[in-house]
């Protein structure tokens, strides 16, 4: 049995480790960073497109291949102008911004309300940590209800809430800085109050397509990738020949022009989407909307990460289109966040799109021989935030028996960037060739990394650090007794395998059919 221990990091250290570790080991570099970077925009490197792809194929597997009633497209980034104007976001996709006039800093009016509730709600699980500390057979309930403090802040948090709601809902900026002067929230950089009005700001980056000004006209780059699925809606519909209840999804490239754009690859100007748009028969709407929220649970829970991690967060304030919205919340380093938004989108979108455009898109429903606009649940998931949740969860430093300690990246088998790695234990006497074998044996069907450098030792760290959860060593004996040894990532345990058998023991250890079938 192994004594190693996990070093327990603050939230804070762990972030920081987390993306020097992506820097170092390739996973995500800062954009056009020799010329100082460009603020909000990040690349992936060599191991982080692979565990992106990764993630990625497992949400479309999920979705497309386990769902006969779920098919795929692929929209362009460029949509009609008229698009937007329909979809609501030329008028309505804007953030309630504020200034400090000392620091001229800007900030989400939103973003500062929130976090300002946020801090009560840590004081409150504060208590509630504590008192579980100190009492056996302790009633969370009983206790959140009668505590007088965290009733109080309770009460706090449901004033606060309940005021900023009704002032989004009924557009009241001047509402909106009155809270947070109310609230004495200041700035973090000048930590003064020097407040300038709430304005709201368009989210959305505009180009111009067309080489003529006189032609040019003002484009779009799509802040979601659900508007290419609502403008295909009868086109896919009629084509596949789907009958409702049917789902579209689509994964890419989203741009926003975030302004509070911190925190990594968690807010970013322009990142990936994974959505679909489940079409279902008026009515039914909302039971559908349960269901999706059950669904993709399960999927989040099916990576394999502590189900505490995960919440359900409803809206306070429902987008234009919504008749029901909640996030699932993932506790990143800096605490609980959205990492997927499943928003009940009514018949918004394609009613909008059939009045700008003037072409019917309404379903004839064979069983009820009748006409109808379908309604909409959606699911849309951050595959940036996803791959961020990924690293949180993974990244550990342990303090080993041995006195050494190590960097390992516990990523899910199936998810890792590189499957196997293969090490001849020295770079002579026939055992690269015999290695060389091996590796063109896996590589047909897995992403292997062939290391012949530094000592054993070292590579065996170094594919702890990228994540890599099988390392295969071949030694004087293996050319003997054509056996090898394999490493386990996690419990660094080794055993001593017959070469014949490695197919089927890397197979069992990184193939993604024992998460799918849980979701069948
Ligand atoms: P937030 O409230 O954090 O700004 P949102 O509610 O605007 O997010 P949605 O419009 O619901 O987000 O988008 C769906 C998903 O897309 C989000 O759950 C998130 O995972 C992802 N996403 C949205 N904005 C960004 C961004 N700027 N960078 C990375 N991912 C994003």
């Amino acid at each position: 049995m192994s004594t190693n221990t996990i070093k327990k990091l603050s939230g804070e250290d762990l972030f920081k480790n987390i993306i020097s570790h992506s820097k170092e080991y390739g996973f995500i570099f800062q954009s056009s960073e020799i010329y100082d970077g460009l603020s909000a925009v990040y690349d992936y490197g060599q191991m982080g497109v692979e565990l992106k792809k990764n993630l990625r194929d497992y949400w479309w597997k999920a979705m497309v291949q386990l769902n006969e009633n779920i098919v795929g497209i692929d929209a362009a980034i460029f949509m009609h102008p008229t698009t937007w104007k329909a979809s609501g976001h030329v008028d309505a996709f804007s953030d309630p911004l504020i200034d400090t006039k000392d620091s001229k800093k800007r900030y989400r009016a939103d973003v500062l309300i929130e976090e300002h509730v946020a801090k009560i709600e840590a004081k409150i699980e504060k208590e509630v940590e504590k008192a579980k500390s100190r009492f056996e057979n302790f009633d969370e309930t009983m206790f959140r209800s009668t505590n007088p403090r965290v009733v109080e802040n309770q009460k706090k948090i449901d004033e606060i809430n309940a005021r900023f709601k009704a002032a989004l809902e009924e557009d009241k900026l001047d509402e909106v800085k009155q809270i947070i002067i109310d609230l004495e929230i200041t700035c973090p950089v000048s930590g003064t109050r020097n407040w300038t009005d709430v304005r709201q700001f368009n989210l959305m980056f505009n180009t111009q397509l067309g080489s003529v000004s006189e032609e040019a006209s003002t484009i779009y780059l799509r802040p979601e990738t659900a508007q290419g699925i609502f403008v295909n809606f009868l086109n896919v519909q009629k084509t596949g020949r789907m009958k409702i209840p049917f789902g579209i999804a689509q994964t890419g490239k989203a741009f926003r022009n975030e302004i509070v754009a911190r925190q990594f690859i968690f807010r970013m100007r322009e990142f990936e989407q994974m959505e679909m748009q489940f079409f279902v028969k008026p009515g039914t709407d909302l039971q559908w909307y349960e269901q999706w929220k059950k669904t993709r649970m399960a999927w989040h829970n099916s990576l394999g990460f502590p189900e505490s991690k995960y919440r359900f967060h409803d809206h306070i304030k429902l987008a234009h289109y919504a008749n029901a919205a909640c996030d699932i919340e993932f506790e990143f380093p800096f605490g609980f966040k959205e990492l997927e938004g499943i928003h009940s989108r009514t018949d918004f979108d394609l009613r909008n799109h059939e009045k700008f455009s003037g072409k019917k898109l309404q379903y004839f429903d064979p069983e009820d021989n009748e006409n109808y606009i379908p309604y909409v649940v959606e699911t849309s998931i951050g595959l940036d935030r996803l791959f961020l949740a990924t690293m949180s969860q993974a990244y550990q430093e342990e303090q080993l028996e041995d006195g050494s300690s190590r960097v390992v990246l516990k990523i899910p088998p199936f998810l890792a960037p590189y499957k196997v790695a293969v090490l001849p234990l020295v770079k002579k006497d026939g055992l690269p060739e015999k290695a060389r074998e091996i590796m063109n044996q896996l590589k047909l069907d897995h992403l292997c990394i062939y290391e012949e450098k530094d000592s054993i030792g070292k590579r065996y760290r170094r594919m702890d650090a990228i994540g890599t959860p099988l390392c295969i060593t071949i030694d004087h004996q293996s050319l003997e007794d054509n056996m090898v040894t394999l490493r386990d990532r996690d419990t660094m345990q080794q055993e001593r395998v017959s070469i014949d058998a490695l197919m089927q023991l890397v197979e069992a250890k990184v193939s993604m059919h024992a998460q799918l079938r849980k979701l069948m």
